[in-house]
């Protein structure tokens, strides 16, 4: 028998990829063209040319056995000093490679720092809506996951909500700046104000509070907003980064962690991540993809499609009379339902529009639409959107 733990798990499934599933079935049944699948956050812009070519040059050119060949658990000293470099250019920081941990994407430095804090039963908050997975994460080493409201209508994290949700078992603190699944960014303000939350309470309670940054959407943001560099308001911040999004490339597997000086433990924390990378069975990062991220860290992808998407799915929802989120980071629509979300996602599927429910993420009454998707199906879809909103009786 497996274990008890991984039963359940096998029984609670995924909402997101249950959905992804039943895109695939409505498609083979009604055609691919007419079903509208915005479950999956699977970026469809392509990777910047320079990737491809990037890819190719250090296939040929690096010598086979040192390109292939493992090396430090926390990842090749050069690439991880490059990419300190260039967060000191952007954030005025002075970090170097011993600051840095190459990582298999945000998940993988996710569970890296989870495993370097957490002691059974320590407590790790989150302000909801948040990624479905961090209760999974944190379950891997027997923390307790608790949701914190973030604050009605702005989804900005709410410090009265957090104050009281802190326990001396608080461990850390999982922020994801811009949101997924809101797409709202969190202002300095926001941050400053749970920073004030966080320092009065470890020195209340005696013990660092680590504030873990979850950041793969930081380069996604519209209209010149701009996304904190949270270590520069709050010493014990940890930092999760991956190219998954900003490079369109998931299942590459690359990111890494920054662990500030500044940090309470800093060398402790860094040594027993290391450690945590090489025992969760990562070992390293990719190599040929480390030495990728660092030939790649002044590219972005053209975010100019998920732009328009954004504008079109906005305008059309609202004009149906739908409640939305105006978003300005990541590329996801946060839709407030006019019933119950899980029974507003079945009758969304009657409509061959498949969303994720609010619930998925902590915050029932809302759904999330991925629309990192063709402005095509976008287009194609808001006569069905306008069929279900009717169905409701919204009108504008
Ligand atoms: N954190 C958030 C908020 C995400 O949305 C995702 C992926 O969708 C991840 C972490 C995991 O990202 P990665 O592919 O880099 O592991």
């Amino acid at each position: 028998m497996i274990s008890g733990k991984m039963l359940q798990m096998t029984k609670n499934g995924s909402a997101i990829r249950a959905m992804f599933e039943e895109g695939a079935r409505l498609a083979a049944l009604y055609g691919r063209e007419n079903v509208f699948d915005f479950s999956l956050g699977n970026p469809n812009i392509p990777s910047p040319e320079r990737v491809r070519s990037e890819i190719i040059r250090i296939a040929s050119e690096t010598d086979p056995m040192e390109l292939h060949g493992y090396m430090s658990n926390s990842g090749y000293p050069q690439v991880r000093a490059r990419v300190a470099a260039s967060l000191n250019r952007r954030f005025g920081t002075d970090y170097g490679e011993g600051n840095i941990i190459m990582t298999v994407g945000a998940a993988g430095g996710l569970n890296v720092l989870l495993k370097t804090l957490l002691d059974p039963g320590d407590e790790v908050l989150a302000f909801a809506p948040y990624f479905l997975e961090y209760g999974n994460y944190v379950s891997n080493f027997d923390g307790v996951l608790k949701a914190v409201p973030a604050a009605p209508g702005s989804f900005q994290p709410d410090q009265e909500a957090l104050r009281a949700a802190i326990t001396p078992r608080t461990k850390a603190v999982i922020i994801n700046n811009p949101n997924n699944p809101t797409g709202v960014v969190y202002t300095g303000e926001s941050i400053r104000a749970v920073a004030g939350v966080l320092e009065e309470a470890q020195r209340r309670l005696g013990a660092p509070i680590y504030l873990i940054s979850d950041e793969p959407y930081r380069e996604l943001v519209y209209d010149g907003a701009e996304v904190p560099w949270l270590p520069n308001y709050y010493r014990n911040t940890l930092v999760g980064y991956s190219w998954s999004k900003s490079l369109s490339l998931p299942g590459e597997r690359i990111g890494y962690v920054v662990i500030p000086s500044e940090c309470d433990d800093a060398q402790l924390i860094f040594d027993a991540a290391v450690i945590a990378n090489r025992i969760l069975g990562f070992v390293n990062a990719p190599s040929l993809q480390q030495r990728l991220a660092a030939e790649c860290l002044e590219e972005s992808t053209d975010i100019a499609a998920y732009d328009k998407n954004r504008r079109a799915l906005y305008e059309g929802l609202t004009d149906c009379g739908f409640e939305c989120v105006y978003p300005s980071g990541a590329f996801y629509l946060w839709v407030k339902t006019p019933g119950e979300d899980g029974e507003f996602t079945d009758r969304a599927k009657a409509h061959n529009i498949l969303v994720v429910p609010g619930r998925s993420f902590a915050c029932p009454g809302y759904v999330r639409i991925a629309y990192c998707v063709s402005h095509d199906m976008i287009m194609r879809s808001l006569p069905a959107f306008r069929s279900l909103a009717e169905e409701y009786g919204l009108k504008k």
